[in-house]
C-alpha cells in the first residue's frame, strides 16, 4: 500500500485564526484537504483489517438534495468514518440515479412551464433522441450539483469510483441481467392490464399506485334478458365503461341466478348480446350479487374473462379518451362519457338508481389522476411462479436465516409479508428518459429477438426475416437500481467486486424497503448468488416541527446547504443524527442546530485552552510525563467512554454513541476535569506535568470520538496539535 506524500501546506490551519472563535466557513477547505489526500480511496490506505463497503443510495439526478439526504450522508459517514480509523479497507462509493419516471415527470413540468411538453417535442422528427438529449443534460447539470451538496455535508466518499446508472459498463451489466432472465425463462412478454396513467401515458408498477378514499356515486343499472322477459341489476360505480362490457358473472350458488347462467342479457348503451356467466369468484353477498364484465378496463375482469375465454373490448384510448368501439362516447374523456351514460341510462328507463359511494381508487402517485386499468404488451418478471422459487424465495430465506439483518427489527415482517404477496413485476415503461429494453421484433413472424451487444441484430432469431423493429419501452427505474451493489462493484476497480461484494451495510430510508432494498437482494442473489449486503439499516424521515411530512407543496423544505452556511455541516449532522432511531421518524428543529452550533464552539475553546496551557508549560508531545494515579483514573475512565461510544456505533446505535461523546465532553471534561486541572496548572506545582498530560490525552480521545459525527471542527483541531501520528484525524487509529 502507498501513501500517498502531502506536499501542500495546511496555512489556513496553521495562522493564527486559532486565538479567534470556532469559523465553519473553513469546512470546505479542510473537505479538499481530504480529498486531496487521496484517502477517501481505499487503495491509498495503510493498513488493512478487513474490508468494509457501503455503496451510497445513489440520489436522482432532477433536483436538489433535501434534508432526508442529509440524514443519509451523515449516518453514513459516521461509520464510514469510524470504520477506516479502526482501519479497516474502507470504501463509499457514490452514485446518481437517472431515475426514469422520476425525472421525466420534473423535466415535463419543466416544459409545460415553458409553454410546450413532451408529445409537442416528439412530433419533430428525430424527437426521442433530442427529448433524451435535453433531459441528459439537465441531470447532468443537476448531478453536478448534488455532487457538490454532498462534500458540503463531509461525505468521505471515493469520488474517483463514482457511478451514474447510464453508465455505458452499468448499462451492459443491466442488459446481462436481462439477458440472462430472458435465457431461463424468468421474463416474458404478455398482454396485461396495467396501471396506466392518462396523463403521463405510462404504465406504473403496483408500488407507484396510491390509494385513495374517494366520494364516488353508486350506480344501479338493470340489463334486460329477453328470452327469460326479466332483468338484472348491476351496481357499478363506471357506467362509460359499459359498451366494453363482454359478459355477466354471477355465482353459480346464488339461488336468485342459478337459472341465468348460459342465457343472454342486452348490454345497455350499445344494445349488443353478452353471455351470462357462473364464476365462483362472485361474491354473492356483494351488491347486487351480478357483475358486470368489462376486462378490457379493470383488472378482476380481466382474470374472469380469461377463465371464460371471453373477448377483450378496449373503448378507451392511451390518452385518455373513449374510441370508436364505445359507440356515443367517442372522443369524450371519461367524466364527460359517465354523464353522458347517465343521460342516456336514464332516458331509456334502465338507471334503477344512484347511491353515495365511498372507496378506494388507485391513482398516479405522482400527478394523482385516476388510474385506468389497460391491456398491454408489457414486459414482466415471473415472481409468482418459476420466480417465486428461484428469485423471491432465495431473498425471503436470506433474511430469514439472519444472512441479511433489518434495523430496525419490525421492519422484518412487514418485509416478509410484502415479499410472500408478491406479483410479476412490470418492468416496460413507455417513456423516452431510461435504459431502451434490448429486444426487437420480426416484422414477418413477430418473434422477439433480445440482442445486448452493439449495434441491432441481423435477422430474427426465430425466422431469419431481416427487417426487425426495435422496442420502444425502456426498463423500470428499479431494475436497474435494484442491481446497484453489484452492478457498482463489477465495473469500478479491478478488485472491487472480490474484496468489497457482499457490502457491508445498506442505509436508507424505510419508505423503500419495497422499492428498493428488496429488489436488490433478490437480483443480488440471483445474479451473483450472494447477498448483496450484510446489514440494512433503514434512517427515518425528516418531519418538520409540526411533524409534517417535509414536501414542496407544503412549503415546509429546508434547503440542507442553506443550514450548513449558516451553521456548519457539523452542527447539521449532530442535529440530524441525536434524537434518531432506526425506523422513527426524526423531527427537524433549528434550536437542536444551534445548540450543536454551540457545542463546535465549546470543543473549539476547550482544545484552545487544553493547547494554549501545553505550549506555555512547555509540554512535548514526545516525552508524555507520568500521569498521578488520579489522571490515570480519569484517563481510564475517558477510555471507557470510548469504549462504550464504539459499541453503540457497532449495534447502529448513533444517537447514543453521539449523546455519550457530547455528554462526556461537555459535562465531565469541560466542566469537571478542566475546571479542577486550571487550579493545578495555575499554582504550576508538581501536578502540572500529570495534569497537562491528562489534558492532551482526553483531548485526542474527544476529537476520535466525535470525529465520525463532527468531521470538520474535529479535524481543525487535530491539525493543530504539537505532534500528530498521522496526517489527518481521519485517518488516526481509533
Ligand atoms: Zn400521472
Ligand atoms: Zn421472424
Amino acid at each position: 500500500m502507498h501513501q500517498k506524500s502531502i506536499e501542500f501546506t495546511y496555512t489556513f490551519l496553521m495562522n493564527d485564526d486559532f486565538l479567534k472563535p470556532y469559523d465553519h466557513s473553513k469546512e470546505k477547505e479542510i473537505y479538499d484537504l481530504w480529498e486531496k489526500s487521496g484517502f477517501f480511496n481505499p487503495d491509498n490506505l495503510e493498513k488493512t483489517d478487513g474490508n468494509y463497503c457501503i455503496i451510497m443510495p445513489p440520489p436522482n439526478a432532477n433536483g436538489s438534495l433535501h434534508v432526508g439526504h442529509a440524514v443519509m450522508v451523515a449516518i453514513e459517514d459516521i461509520m464510514i468514518r469510524y470504520n477506516r480509523m479502526k482501519g479497516k479497507n474502507t470504501l463509499w462509493l457514490p452514485g446518481a440515479d437517472h431515475a426514469g419516471f422520476e425525472t421525466q415527470v420534473v423535466f415535463e413540468k419543466k416544459l409545460e412551464k415553458e409553454g410546450t411538453s413532451r408529445f409537442e417535442i416528439l412530433k419533430q422528427e428525430g424527437g426521442r433522441e433530442i427529448l433524451y438529449k435535453k433531459i441528459w443534460d439537465f441531470t447532468q447539470s443537476n448531478k453536478e450539483h448534488m455532487e457538490n451538496q454532498v462534500k458540503q455535508l463531509g461525505a468521505s466518499c471515493d469520488w474517483e469510483r463514482e457511478k451514474f446508472t447510464l453508465d455505458p459498463k452499468i448499462i451492459s451489466v443491466v442488459y446481462s441481467t436481462f439477458k440472462k432472465l430472458y435465457n431461463e425463462g424468468l421474463v416474458y412478454r404478455a398482454k396485461r392490464i396495467v396501471n396506466w396513467c392518462v396523463k403521463h401515458q405510462t404504465s406504473l408498477s403496483d408500488l407507484e399506485v396510491s390509494w385513495e378514499q374517494r366520494e364516488d356515486k353508486l350506480y344501479y343499472i338493470k340489463y334486460k334478458i329477453p328470452s327469460q322477459k326479466r332483468e338484472i341489476l348491476i351496481a357499478t360505480t363506471r357506467p362509460e365503461t359499459i359498451p366494453g362490457d363482454v359478459a355477466i358473472a354471477v355465482n353459480p350458488k346464488d339461488k336468485r341466478y342459478k337459472d341465468l347462467v348460459g342465457e343472454k342479457a342486452i348490454e345497455p348503451i350499445t344494445q349488443k348480446e353478452i353471455p351470462i356467466v357462473g364464476d365462483d369468484a362472485v361474491d354473492i353477498g356483494f351488491g347486487t350479487g351480478a357483475l358486470k364484465i368489462t376486462p378490457a378496463h379493470d383488472g378482476v375482469d380481466f382474470e374472469v374473462g380469461k377463465r371464460h375465454s371471453l373477448e377483450t373490448i378496449a373503448t378507451l384510448n392511451l390518452d385518455g379518451r373513449f374510441n370508436k368501439l364505445s359507440g356515443p362516447f367517442e372522443g369524450m374523456k371519461v367524466n364527460e362519457a359517465r354523464e353522458k351514460a347517465v343521460e342516456i341510462l336514464q332516458k331509456s328507463g334502465s338507471l334503477d338508481k344512484i347511491d353515495n359511494y365511498s372507496h378506494q381508487v388507485g391513482t398516479c402517485y405522482k400527478c394523482k389522476s385516476v388510474i385506468e386499468p389497460m391491456i398491454l404488451d408489457q414486459w414482466f418478471i415471473d415472481l409468482s411462479e418459476k420466480g417465486k422459487k428461484e428469485i423471491v424465495r432465495p431473498a425471503i430465506d436470506s433474511v430469514k436465516k439472519g444472512k441479511i439483518k433489518i434495523f430496525p427489527k419490525f421492519q422484518e415482517k412487514i418485509f416478509f409479508h410484502w415479499m410472500e404477496n408478491i406479483r410479476d413485476w412490470n418492468i416496460s415503461r413507455q417513456i423516452v428518459w431510461g435504459i431502451p429494453i434490448p429486444v426487437w421484433y420480426c416484422t414477418a413472424c413477430g418473434k422477439e429477438t433480445v440482442h445486448i451487444e452493439k449495434g441491432s441484430p441481423k435477422n430474427c432469431s426465430a425466422c431469419g426475416h431481416t427487417e426487425l423493429r426495435k422496442e420502444t419501452d425502456v426498463f423500470d427505474t428499479w431494475f436497474s437500481s435494484g442491481q446497484w451493489p453489484f452492478a457498482t462493484l463489477q465495473t469500478s476497480g479491478e478488485n472491487d467486486f472480490k474484496n468489497f461484494y457482499p457490502t457491508s451495510v445498506m442505509e436508507t430510508g424505510y419508505d423503500i424497503l419495497f422499492f428498493w432494498v428488496a429488489r436488490m437482494i433478490m437480483l443480488g442473489l440471483y445474479v451473483t448468488g450472494k447477498i448483496p449486503f450484510e446489514t440494512v439499516y433503514l434512517h427515518g424521515l425528516v418531519r418538520d416541527k409540526d411533524k409534517q411530512k417535509m414536501s414542496k407543496s407544503k412549503g415546509n423544505v429546508v434547503d440542507p446547504l442553506g443550514v450548513v452556511e449558516q451553521f456548519g455541516a457539523d452542527a447539521l449532522r449532530m442535529a440530524l443524527v441525536v434524537g434518531n432511531s432506526p425506523g422513527q421518524d426524526v423531527i427537524y428543529d433549528e434550536n437542536k442546530i444551534k445548540g450543536y452550533r454551540n457545542f463546535s464552539n465549546k470543543l473549539w475553546n476547550i482544545a484552545r485552552f487544553v493547547l494554549a496551557s501545553a505550549d506555555s508549560h512547555g509540554f512535548n508531545a514526545d516525552l508524555r510525563g507520568q500521569l498521578t494515579a488520579e489522571d490515570e483514573k480519569l484517563l481510564k475512565q475517558c477510555e471507557e467512554i470510548k469504549t462504550k461510544a464504539s459499541q453503540e456505533i457497532e449495534n447502529y446505535r448513533f444517537s447514543q454513541a453521539a449523546e455519550i461523546a457530547y455528554h462526556y465532553v461537555w459535562h465531565d471534561f469541560a466542566d469537571k476535569i478542566i475546571e479542577d486541572k486550571k487550579k493545578i496548572l495555575a499554582e504550576n506545582s508538581d501536578k502540572s506535568d500529570s495534569a497537562i498530560t491528562l489534558l492532551y490525552l482526553i483531548l485526542l480521545d474527544s476529537i476520535k470520538m466525535l470525529h465520525p459525527f463532527m468531521p470538520f471542527v474535529t479535524e481543525a483541531i487535530y491539525q493543530r496539535l504539537p505532534k500528530k501520528d498521522k496526517e489527518f484525524l481521519m485517518v488516526e487509529e481509533w
